[in-house]
């Protein structure tokens, strides 16, 4: 009698369970036009997209048709490997890719697809057709799509190579066609995705043509020479002048090779638009990149102008991650900072062979006046840190060998030339002051004082705070303006990334430990930054449940704000992940710099300006804050008489 009593029990609650339940699989056609959203933004993503596949499939010719700026048909023909009858049914499928099998492929990527998403998500927003053929002596393929499905699958004439045609790109998705912007703008965009694949394809002929206009026609450059095919490429294709006043760049290490041509200084423009920079044959976008090309060119460019530059760096697949974005535009490598200091340092030898001073490191002044922190920034690549034993990047990995015997780096560990020197060096033969008012504002710390400048700047040196924000010097050329928290927030970003890699933060215990609780969320985050904070200097345990015990903090914290230090730290590197997607050592260390730097409105004393400039010239990149904006800008004795008149 229990039997049928518990069966009738067990089917009423699964009829509940049923119906409470309410998480279902998309059906594929969904969620490929889910992923289309990603992959496929606009015409040019899709053009992107399939001129890469072409290029992957070792195609020489591409010819690109459009018609209303792509809206209504895409049309790109190449005389690549083709695919089998089988594989061109597969290829239109979500996640199908010949180009990778495993995880491990991913870390040496040499294509430009490898998702597997493109096909599949044009396909589901489009009418698409696929022609494509292996060889010549056997029948090519014709299938078409409609919604994402396989419609139909003929025999096609024989032929070597693809032809896809997008229609209609968008018809199911109203809302996204509504989106596209005028056709001349989505036009501007697919030549702007066609250029970059041009660029760095100069043995592939590629054609465009826009409602029967001749848009672009490229002939394969095939001559023996690959620098001279890719200067000849890069003149043909945008307004650069003759491939003949291009600057050649090309050296390479182990770690890391730089090719490329830059342009003159002379013709620079008031734009960024012709700066591109490739890694492993992709463009990307890179602001600190680009700025390291930009301080290799610093002096030689007037304020506000822009040379041309390709560079095309390639590197170890495996130091360097492509896949952080859909469209694959940005790249992340292991060493950033080092990548830097190579391209700053490949640049500017590059310009200085170029501009007839093979030492150009070492470079005079260009005109009488001009001793000033470019060449600073060009002779110091890769300054050693004075007062601790933290190595130099030119000894850090693979770096290490470009900069070998090139650059005082190494020796800069063993008490050789040292940046503190060069900064001094560049007040040299300043007007000295020894006037009562500098005197009796350092009486109070003489000895200290006596200390800090024995190593830096000499107390001789002027310096002015303006609006407790500015810290302005004269230098032999001119006038320096430092931005107090942006100088020092790059101190402490390098300092706390060394003590990451070095491991040996110094502590200071606190007097009475202190026990914090947090979120779950925010315990797990610590629970995992435990070992980095530890080599930051922090001294702490968890203490059951969520909370944290604080013994000690990072020893360069000021007094008084010890307690509080930890749970700043975990509030601004949450919001460093949340809005720059920033993680692990890299926002521990921008997390220490943000909170750690004085702020603008905080009077300075003379010594703790001299401290900070000798500190900031210590860096690796004096120049810039972590986040990339300008620690200081300069104003040379040139410009002050023009501004004045004074010619
Ligand atoms: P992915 O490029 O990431 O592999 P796609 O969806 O763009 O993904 O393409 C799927 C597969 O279809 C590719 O891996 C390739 O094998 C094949 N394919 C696509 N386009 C072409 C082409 N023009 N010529 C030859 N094969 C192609
Ligand atoms: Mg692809």
């Amino acid at each position: 009698m229990k039997a049928p009593l518990e069966e009738t029990q067990n089917r009423v609650q699964m009829d509940t369970e049923e119906h409470r339940d309410c998480i279902r699989l998309m059906p594929v056609s969904l969620a490929n036009k889910i992923a289309a959203g990603e992959v496929v933004q606009r015409p040019a993503s899709a053009v992107k997209e399939l001129v890469e596949n072409a290029l992957d499939a070792g195609a020489t010719r591409v010819d690109v048709v459009l018609q209303d700026a792509g809206s209504s048909l895409i049309q790109i023909t190449d005389n690549g490997s083709g695919m089998s009858p089988n594989d061109a049914q597969m290829a239109v499928q979500r996640h199908a890719t010949s180009k990778i099998r495993s995880v491990e492929d991913l870390d040496s990527i040499s294509t430009l697809g490898f998702r597997g998403e493109a096909l599949a998500s044009i396909a589901s927003v489009s009418h698409f057709e696929l022609r494509t053929g292996m060889d010549t002596g056997n029948p090519a393929s014709l299938l078409t799509f409609e919604d994402g499905a396989l419609k139909e699958v003929r025999p096609a004439p024989p032929m070597k190579g693809t032809v896809i045609s997008v229609r209609n790109l968008y018809y199911n998705v109203p809302a996204r066609r509504n989106f596209l912007k005028r056709p001349q703008t989505e036009l501007k965009h697919i030549l702007d995705a066609i250029q970059v694949l041009a660029m760095s394809h100069p043995g592939v002929a590629f054609t465009l043509q826009h409602d029967g206009n001749v848009l672009l026609s490229l002939d394969a450059e095939t001559g023996e020479d690959m620098a001279t095919n890719q200067a000849a490429r890069l003149s043909a294709l945008l307004p650069i002048g003759d491939a003949e006043g291009l600057i050649e760049v090309d050296e390479s290490t182990s770690y890391l090779s730089v090719k490329g041509f830059l342009g003159h200084p002379d013709d620079a423009r008031r734009t960024r638009g012709l700066q591109f920079l490739f890694v492993n044959g992709r463009w990307v976008r890179h602001r600190y990149l680009e700025h390291a090309v930009h301080a290799a060119y610093e002096y030689l460019l007037p304020e506000g102008s822009y040379p041309f530059f390709a560079l095309f760096m390639d590197i170890d697949p495996r130091h360097v991650d492509v896949n952080v974005h859909p469209t694959k535009a940005e790249v992340k490598f292991d060493d950033e900072r080092g990548v830097y200091g190579m391209l700053r340092a490949v640049v500017g030898r590059a310009l200085g062979m170029a501009l007839g001073n093979p030492d150009f490191s070492q470079a005079k002044p260009m005109t009488g006046m001009r001793l000033d922190l470019g060449a600073l920034s060009l002779s110091e690549e890769h300054p050693g840190r004075v007062g601790s034993n933290v190595p130099s990047m030119g000894d850090q990995g693979p770096l290490g060998a470009l900069f070998a015997g090139q650059h005082p780096s190494s020796a800069a560990r063993s008490g050789a030339p040292r940046v503190a020197d060069i900064s001094r060096s560049l007040y040299q033969g300043m007007p000295t002051s020894t006037s009562p008012r500098t005197e009796t504002l350092q009486a109070g710390s003489a000895a200290a004082y006596a200390a800090a400048s024995a190593s830096g700047l000499g107390e001789d040196v002027l310096l002015w705070q303006l609006h407790d924000t500015y810290i302005l010097t004269q230098i032999l050329s001119g006038l320096v303006i430092i931005d107090q928290q942006m100088a020092h927030e790059r101190i402490l970003y390098e300092q706390a990334l060394d003590c990451l890699n070095d491991g040996f933060g110094l502590s200071q215990q606190l007097l009475f430990p202190r026990t914090i609780d947090f979120s779950a969320s925010e315990f797990a985050l610590l629970e995992a930054l435990m070992p980095d904070l530890a080599k930051l200097g922090f001294d702490i345990e968890s203490f059951g449940g969520s909370s944290v015990i604080v013994r000690g903090v990072p020893a360069d914290i000021s007094t008084g704000d010890e307690r509080s230090v930890l749970d700043e730290i975990v509030d601004q590197y949450r919001m460093f992940e949340r809005v720059e997607g920033l993680q692990g050592r890299e926002n521990l260390a921008r997390s220490m710099a943000s909170r750690g730097a004085v702020r603008a409105g905080i009077s300075l004393t003379p010594r703790e300006m001299r401290s900070l400039i000798d500190q900031l010239f210590q860096c690796e990149s004096p120049y810039v804050s972590p986040d990339g904006r300008p620690t200081m800008i300069r104003m040379s004795g040139n410009e002050l008489r023009e501004r004045f008149d004074r010619t």
